[in-house]
């Protein structure tokens, strides 16, 4: 009966599971299970055949483990935490193996770097009435401290005072401008003006605290100014604002800020685990985790996510409970975006898909986030119509040329799928293309990717983004999703190709038949129908063992 997905619907009546619902059992029947997205056929193929060992090996106390030691680290390109970091990373996989047995890669790849390693110290910003300090407002002096991303990257260290002013209009040489504008919006005038320094307590609009408690006044933003500044800089809290504001016109009231940093010449590392294939070993699958940044979940949870699967798989391997895969699949760590195109101006090999796995841990309950597979570019992309809808993140400029017609969304649906239902639910989603993070350099380079992460997180990009909102099972599951997804390409077989296809094909129905409920250009219909029959060659090609660039 399995010849069309039209007719299997209608040969067994309506086959298709309810959302979150219980599975139609064995073989055949469609569901997205706990998966908010298209429904995918259920089976044992596919990326199922990886799912016990990958679920009963992976170790989740070890990544959670891994996290808590990077948890203390403020890491940024190639700075302290960062080289800590990497030298962990590094260290775990030689332990196993990595670098020194048959079958098992380890390549550190050192490049120049585009600016100084930036390592913050220690900061303070005091509120003064008459020279004295009355209040400390905002400090960190070790890494682990709460308040640690009151200094932007690459802000100076700094000994300066002075009076408060809240209109950049109205600055004068001196002051200390307190805004609630992104510091690259006010940097420059504020030095024209002679600030002293400028204090932000800008945040993104969706970093508000969901449970309808207000954690979110005092989160303490994470971001950067350009490599070089000079005008002293800090990020505060919406409460650290509000009190100045209100001491604002209070005369002998000033602010201190006192910071210390370490700027250092040291060249940047990318880390390369691979496992080798067995019939392909020169086509490999790309799985990246950036280090930099100084989030938790954002993103120590990827980079011990990866790292527990890297060491997961090859202990699967070892003790037979699953095959050396096809292809090779390659673990990365570094840099953001950097990591990516070093990897790639370097691998030998020819890289059929990738997935970046980028906030791998957020709590659901702590943050209001959920797992979400971000398709690369593909006619949703260009025509947003239910059940896609974009996060609160927002939607970078898509170029065109990035819509590669793959089935990598498939096969990264079809793990979300198995492993929630596998484990008698949780919860994951999905949505168009956005961009901003590893998965748009392969992208550039036109090769399938596309991104596991969490949304939307209120302590994203915050000093909040801290051990208590990292979920151990959030982040057991997530990065057992992204590994089983990497084994179903890089290991794709011949049986596995029919509830790819027929996922694909279910898609494509069920995509054609919203443009038409939804009235949008026929257009739609027609790229939608273009990009399956692109998808299922592509599909083909991968499960016959034969090259799909
Ligand atoms: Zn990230």
């Amino acid at each position: 009966m399995k010849r069309t997905v039209f007719g299997l619907c209608l040969a067994v009546g309506s086959c298709s599971a309810p959302s979150g619902g219980p599975p139609i059992e064995g073989w055949g029947g469609f569901s997205s299970g706990y998966h908010s997205g298209p429904k995918v056929v259920l089976g044992e193929t596919g990326t199922a055949r990886f799912l016990g060992p990958l679920l009963g090996g992976f170790d989740k106390e070890a990544a959670m483990a891994t996290v808590a030691e990077l948890d203390p680290w403020f890491r940024e390109a190639g700075n302290d935490g960062f080289e800590y970091a990497m030298d962990e990373v590094g260290a775990k996989l030689r332990a196993v193996g990595f670098g020194s047995r048959e079958g098992y890669e380890l390549r550190e790849i050192q490049t120049p770097m585009d600016a100084s390693a930036w390592t913050p110290l220690s900061a303070s910003l005091s509120l003064q009435i008459q020279g004295e300090a009355i209040q400390y407002l905002h400090q960190f002096h070790r890494g682990d401290d709460l308040e640690r991303t009151m200094l932007p990257v690459h802000a100076p260290s700094c000994d300066v005072h002075g009076k408060l002013e809240l209109n950049l209009a109205e600055l004068d040489p001196g002051e200390v401008l307190v805004t609630d504008r992104e510091l690259d919006e006010v940097l420059v005038q504020a030095q024209e003006r002679g600030a002293a320094a400028v204090l932000s307590s800008y945040l993104f609009d969706f970093n508000v605290d969901p449970s309808g408690a207000t954690r979110h006044l005092d989160a303490i933003h994470y971001g950067a100014v350009p490599a070089g500044t000079t005008l002293p800089v800090a990020h505060i809290s919406p409460r650290i604002h509000a009190l100045l504001s209100d001491l604002k016109d209070v005369d002998a009231a000033e602010v201190r800020l006192q910071a210390s940093v370490r700027f250092d010449e040291r060249p940047l590392r990318t880390l390369v685990a691979t496992v080798v294939g067995l019939e392909r070993p020169e086509e490999v699958v790309s799985l990246v985790a950036h280090v930099q940044e100084p989030g938790t979940n954002d993103n120590a949870s990827g980079v011990a996510g990866l790292l527990e699967g890297a060491l997961t798989l090859m202990r699967a391997v070892d003790d037979r409970a699953l095959r050396r895969p096809l292809r090779s699949i390659s673990f990365i760590w570094g840099d953001e975006y950097t990591a990516s195109s070093v990897y790639l101006d370097h691998t030998e090999r020819t890289v059929v898909a990738a997935i970046a796995a980028d906030m791998m841990g957020n709590s659901p309950t702590e943050t209001g986030a959920v797992c979400l597979l971000e398709r690369g570019p593909d006619p949703g992309a260009r025509w947003v119509l239910p059940p896609d809808e974009h996060t609160a993140w927002g939607v970078g400029e898509l170029d065109p040329t990035w819509i590669l017609p793959s089935g990598l969304a498939v096969i990264v649906r079809t793990a979300l799928v198995d492993v929630g239902l596998a484990v008698g639910g949780w919860k994951s989603a999905e949505h168009p293309w956005e961009g901003g993070s590893d998965h748009d350099v392969f992208l550039g380079r036109g090769i399938p990717a596309a991104l596991l992460w969490h949304f939307p997180d209120f302590s994203y990009h915050t000093n909040l983004d801290r051990l208590a909102f990292v979920d151990t099972r959030e982040l057991y599951l997530s990065s057992v999703a992204l590994l089983c997804a990497g084994c179903g390409v890089a290991d794709a077989r011949p049986r596995d190709l029919e509830r790819y296809i027929e996922s694909l094909l279910h898609e494509r129905y069920e995509r054609q038949g919203v443009v038409v409920e939804e009235e949008a250009p026929e257009e739609a219909a027609h790229s939608w129908g273009e990009w399956a029959t692109g998808a299922r060659r592509w599909l083909a090609a991968l499960c016959s063992g034969t090259s799909v660039r």
